[in-house]
């Protein structure tokens, strides 16, 4: 009888699994039972509030100085964690010398440090601007590229960067979801969400195409200017009546 062989076993190396990135709620977060508890925008209120934002500001202008999509990049890049105005301080003699990645790149990170030396986190954000804009030079033909994942694969470039440049420079419906918009959109209701993830695709869901080139700046500049972290500014804000906070005044 021929000897049957049998193949030795090989047992496949174990795959480490990805490990899930943790989604972690904003500090300021509303609680789950809240967000449940918040009722809906119909469509028709949603328009309302929209329309009556086009009305008052029909051309609403995002306020971080650039001059191209270099700069806006650059600038979106460096706002982290501090104010646009406090940002166009520094860029505003930065973007005179260096308005291009090989500029940039030919300042070198020791002098771009010098320039943006107000903004927190200096450092960090030298060293990644110097970066990407020698990625822009290598991978991209010294140009911002025009996709999600590429604007994200650029070093200190986010989601939040990435959906700030397509719309701005490239006219996309993108939703950044800043620390403003992550309030406005919990607050009144429109788009409640324990992350700004959640805020953006809340956001891009309710809102109807006709507004969503210029709802990032509507929601930016009405968080910044009226519904403020703190104080509120009810009395004279144009969508009181629609607002679901029940903290609201007047
Ligand atoms: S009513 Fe008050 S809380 Fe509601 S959106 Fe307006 S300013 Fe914000």
């Amino acid at each position: 009888m021929a000897k049957i062989t049998r193949k030795p076993v090989t047992r496949k190396a174990a795959v480490p699994k990805k490990k899930a990135k943790a989604v972690v709620a904003k500090p300021n977060a509303p609680a789950r039972k809240t967000l449940k508890a918040i009722r809906r925008w119909t469509p028709a209120e949603v328009h309302e509030a929209f329309s009556r934002f086009r009305k008052a500001n029909p051309e609403p202008k995002g306020e971080l100085e650039h001059v191209n999509p270099f700069t806006l990049l650059v600038a979106v890049v460096l706002s982290a964690q501090a104010t646009d105005a406090g940002v166009n301080k520094a860029t505003r003699a930065l973007f005179e010398v260096a308005d291009t990645p090989q500029k940039m790149v030919d300042l070198g990170e020791e002098r771009l440090r010098e320039y943006i030396k107000t903004i927190g986190l200096y450092r960090t954000k030298a060293k990644n601007v110097i970066a990407l804009s020698a990625k822009l030079l290598s991978e991209f033909g010294g140009q911002v590229p025009r996709t999600r994942a590429e604007i994200e694969s650029l070093p200190g470039a986010g989601r939040k960067t990435a959906n700030v440049v397509l719309n701005m420079a490239f006219g996309e419906h993108t939703m950044a979801v800043d620390t403003h918009v992550f309030r406005v959109g919990n607050r009144t209701g429109l788009a409640p969400g324990r992350t700004p993830l959640e805020v953006e695709l809340g956001l891009e869901k309710v809102i109807p195409a006709e507004f969503m080139l210029h709802a990032h700046h509507w929601l930016i500049l009405h968080g910044r200017y009226t519904c403020l972290a703190r104080k509120p500014r009810c009395e004279v804000c144009l969508i009181n009546d629609l607002c679901r906070w029940p903290e609201k005044t007047v």
